[in-house]
């Protein structure tokens, strides 16, 4: 894999993987781009403490461009896009309408001198990921050396966006469909740099926490040799990683891509753990198209340790999931899911896995 970086027109970075040793990426952007001026805050919701993101300047973001205007294929003579370059392999630059930034101005600790409603600047980073040039194809139709370079990509952007001010967790995922809200088609997803840790990873570190002290062992571990025994929701399975549908799975499909070894990030993957799980990824994958017979809207979404705090209590995991309940029926988040987090579920596990198992 070969990295180099470079800069847009207004300032923002760009960073090619490229699958092979390759002639330098040193294409400049031509674009008039106004500088950039990020306004992100967050704000802690007094009645749960869990903290909002406000971004108000995403609503001029732009939305289902045709495809001869996409602007994440690589640049054409006269058709500049944001990847200056007229080919790349995977490539990662900084969104240009960020939720979380670097240099968002400082704000009162406080929302309108309401004591309880603590308020901050959304310091962070957000990026997007190109997992190829190819905008008709999918993360599925990638090749294994293809998906090793975006694992390799996601290390990368872990590591660096760890070490950012203000960065506590950092968050790999992609939406997939325009049933998930998807406004480009190109095959990519993003990466989130918290200025905070989650509330769902908060509440999973909590459960970790007390399980261990019972126990001496991790919960996840636990539930992964459970699950590799009873197999009835197991997937499939390879040397270093088992995807298996959560016997409490809250959405219609849902799978967790599960490495055998405790880590607690991507970064700390060995090289035959990141070969394995594109194996693994990619059947899945071809199991989830298959379901309906057609591509599956899914969202992807990595489980990584805060960069600070409960790094033991961690371990690394994919859940993938679609909100399709049919081929042509979703599942709305309705007043139990939205109003109360209490998920109900049309498909049994042992159903769901039944059907992947069958599939592709
Ligand atoms: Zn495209």
């Amino acid at each position: 894999m070969r990295r180099s970086s470079n800069h847009l027109a207004d300032g923002r970075e760009i960073i090619y993987f490229d699958d092979t040793e390759t002639a330098p990426r040193t294409a400049k952007d031509t674009r008039d781009l106004p500088e950039q001026a990020p306004r992100s805050e967050i704000r802690r919701d007094p009645l749960t403490g869990e903290w909002v993101g406000m971004a108000a300047h995403r609503q001029t973001r732009i939305y289902k461009p045709p495809a001869d205007l996409c602007p994440l294929c690589p640049t054409s003579p006269g058709r500049p896009t944001e990847i200056p370059e007229s080919s790349y392999d995977v490539v990662v630059f900084e969104n240009r309408f960020p939720s979380f930034a670097q240099g968002v101005p400082a704000l009162p600790s406080t929302v309108d001198g309401m004591p309880m409603v603590e308020q901050a600047g959304g310091l962070g980073r957000c990026e997007v990921v190109c997992f190829t040039s190819d905008h008709e194809s999918s993360f599925g139709g990638l090749s294994p050396t293809r998906v090793r370079t975006v694992v390799d990509a996601w290390a990368d952007r872990t590591r660096t966006l760890s070490a950012l001010p203000g960065v506590e967790q950092v968050f790999c995922f992609e939406n997939r469909g325009e049933e998930i809200g998807v406004t480009l088609h190109h095959p990519h997803g993003q990466i989130y740099g918290y200025p905070f840790v989650t509330p769902r990873t908060e509440r999973m570190l909590a459960t970790a926490r007390e399980y261990h002290a019972e126990h001496g062992r991790h919960v996840l571990g636990d539930v992964l040799a459970a699950e590799r025994t009873a197999e009835i929701r197991v997937i499939s399975s390879t040397e270093h990683w088992t995807a298996f549908v959560p016997a409490a799975a809250r959405w219609p499909v849902e799978v967790l891509l599960v490495p055998h070894r405790q880590v607690p990030d991507i970064p700390a993957l060995s090289d035959a753990e990141r070969d394995d799980f594109g194996r693994l990824y990619l059947d899945v994958l071809g199991r989830l198209d298959g379901l309906y017979d057609k591509p599956l809207p899914y969202i992807a979404a990595w489980h990584q340790a805060p960069v600070r705090v409960g790094r033991e209590h961690s371990w690394l995991h994919l859940q993938v999931f679609s909100v399709l309940r049919t081929a042509d029926k979703l599942k709305y988040l309705a007043g139990s899911e939205s109003g109360m987090a209490v998920w109900v579920n049309d498909a049994t596990p042992e159903q769901i896995a039944e059907r992947l198992r069958a599939s592709g």
